[in-house]
């Protein structure tokens, strides 16, 4: 097998095999002697077929190129496995808003009765019910995207890749059966797992992570957090809307790089909303007690005491670690960044090799995050295969954070325009509001908040526009393409809004920080 691989790998650098694979219609994609051989060819190969991945393969394939994807999952260390489609689908964005809806339901069934419904006290929530449902959605989605790439004529894989040159890559099936699969471009998109925590004792025995989660037959019953980023509130606030024990462990502070005025108030309605924090701690061990719960014990870094819990799962919410460690990549030439474990890229999406690329997770640089994964993917087919020239702009990349209180952004934070144009170059308009919808239902609105940021000088163009309140995901992205296309202050104010939502408080701002007045709207 190895010695096939180096006469086709002399021959590649003839140029002679890619020559003849540009000229085979799509679709048909062996020589005799490949064939023999085991060998496959392709113009593109995409090593990971989730968000990135599939976008990359799929746009290529309607170009009229020669496709294939590798995909594979690895079982988590509990056991956990999914299908075709990458961590979004599975394990992280579709489930997670699946169960952050269930939740929210939760609240809404109470507000119900205040709008005359009768709704028969306590209203139990089926864990089980709810994650069947969910996870029949997700099968779904991995049947949808299987059947996606059968229209598109783009060869699917479901191996684990790892190079043996720059050209060539060997999968490997869950049976153990190998195959060769080479291509004249190559896209790596093998995106990232949760990272466990591998030096506190008892942490990969008895833990889970988000791997987990969602795919947990039974309720997780009294949970502990550890995190305290996207992924980690998210879980806690669904796990508590949904009427469980939730507890986030917090080292430092919530939602690093995101404005902390903001993230304040997340963490402040969660409190209120039935999450405990433990702020300032870290987990020393986990143990199972004979009863089958998790005994954790942490160190309280304020009072240097060490404290314990008992909790019934034990949740992993501390980043992730790129899938890189296996992919064999010093045998193909590409640079990974020892300490980051990610592959730097340029604008190009190119790797250190030429024809190798890199997007989503796995890439240097690039928020984690589905759309920019999938915008990338899309682009760089164009380019490599539609003559394209159009780069993907990471710039003013809205995100929500879909807590129970969503938080929706854009642009920059306070303390980065800050840092970046100075205080007295920047002017902060913001409002307290109440959603009418929270009126009648008699739910408190103390953390619902908008925050824009602009620079000062007129027209005060916009660097970052900030969220606070229901629907925020819904609320931001139209006001993001309103940002990107450089709308000011001045712009925004002579926006009508529609009337009664939360979305038209965001056009009515008109209180300045620096005015130092009340920002709570009274009225419409
Ligand atoms: P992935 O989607 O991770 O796909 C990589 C694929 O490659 C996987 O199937 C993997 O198994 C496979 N693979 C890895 N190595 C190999 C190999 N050697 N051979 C073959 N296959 C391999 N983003 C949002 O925009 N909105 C959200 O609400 C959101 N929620 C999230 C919630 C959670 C809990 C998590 C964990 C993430 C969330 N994200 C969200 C982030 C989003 O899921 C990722 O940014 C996105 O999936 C990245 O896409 P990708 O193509 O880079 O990689
Ligand atoms: P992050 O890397 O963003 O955050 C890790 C969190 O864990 C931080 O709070 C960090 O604290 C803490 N932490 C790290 N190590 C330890 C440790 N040893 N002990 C205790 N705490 C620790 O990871 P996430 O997994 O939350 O998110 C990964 C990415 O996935 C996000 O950046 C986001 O792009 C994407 N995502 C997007 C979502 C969305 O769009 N809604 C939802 C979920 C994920 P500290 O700040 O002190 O370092």
């Amino acid at each position: 097998m190895a010695a096939m691989a180096t006469a086709v790998a002399a021959l590649r650098r003839r140029g002679g095999l890619f020559r003849w694979r540009a000229r085979a219609p799509a679709g048909c994609v062996r020589s005799a002697a490949q064939a023999a051989a085991g060998l496959q060819d392709y113009d593109l190969l995409v090593i990971g077929g989730g968000s990135g991945g599939l976008a990359c393969a799929k746009e290529a394939a309607q170009l009229g190129r020669n496709v294939a994807v590798v995909d594979y999952v690895d079982p988590s260390p509990r056991g956990t496995r999914w299908g075709l489609g990458g961590t979004c689908v599975n394990v992280g964005c579709i489930p997670k808003k699946l169960m952050h809806q269930a939740a929210l339901l939760g609240s809404m069934i109470r507000d119900a009765c205040h709008y005359g419904w009768e709704v028969a006290e306590p209203v139990p929530h089926d864990w089980k019910k709810m994650a069947e449902a969910v996870q029949n959605y997700v099968k779904s989605l991995n049947w949808g995207h299987l059947m996606q790439l059968r229209d598109k004529k783009v060869k699917y894989f479901n191996i684990k890749a790892s190079f043996v040159n720059e050209h060539t890559i060997r999968g490997v099936t869950n049976g153990g059966k190998e195959t060769l699969i080479s291509a004249d471009q190559i896209v790596i998109a093998t995106g990232g797992r949760p990272k466990y925590p591998m030096h506190i004792e008892g942490a990969l025995e008895y833990g889970i992570t988000s791997d987990d989660i969602f795919w947990l037959k039974e309720s997780p019953g009294k949970t502990l957090v550890v995190g305290a980023s996207y992924v980690a509130l998210e879980c806690a606030g669904f796990l508590a809307g949904l009427g469980l024990d939730s507890t986030v462990m917090m080292r430092s502070i919530p939602l690093r790089g995101f404005d902390q005025q903001m993230a304040s108030l997340v963490t402040e309605h969660m409190a209120a909303h039935g999450t405990r924090f433990l702020r300032g701690c870290t987990p020393l061990c986990v143990r199972k007690l004979p009863d089958s719960r998790l005994q954790v014990t942490w160190k309280d870094h304020a009072s240097g005491r060490e404290d314990t819990g008992t909790f019934d799962t034990v949740l992993w919410a501390i980043g992730r670690v790129p899938e890189t460690a296996s992919l064999n990549l010093e045998k193909a030439g590409v640079s990974v960044n020892p300490s980051s474990q990610k592959i730097p890229v340029d604008a190009r999406e190119t790797t250190s090799v030429p024809h190798i690329y890199a997007i989503g997770d796995v890439a240097e640089g690039r928020p984690e995050l589905t759309p920019t994964a999938i915008l990338a993917g899309k682009l760089l087919a164009r380019r490599l295969f539609g003559k394209s020239s159009v780069l993907m702009d990471y710039d003013n990349v809205p995100t929500t954070v879909f807590t129970p209180l969503e938080y929706g952004c854009v642009g920059l934070s306070e303390e980065e325009a800050v840092a970046r144009h100075g205080e007295e170059h920047i002017e902060v308009y913001h409002a307290y509001y109440k959603p009418l919808e929270f009126t009648v239902a008699e739910r408190d609105a103390s953390q619902c908040y908008i925050k824009m940021v602009c620079l000062r000088e007129p027209p005060q163009p916009v660097v970052g526009l900030h969220f606070l309140g229901p629907s925020a995901g819904e609320v931001m992205q139209g006001f993001a393409l309103g940002i990107k296309c450089g709308a000011s202050y001045a712009q925004l104010m002579q926006t009508v809004g529609i009337h009664p939502t939360c979305a038209e408080e965001v056009a009515k701002l008109h209180i300045s920080k620096r005015s130092g007045q009340d920002p709570t709207v009274t009225g419409c």
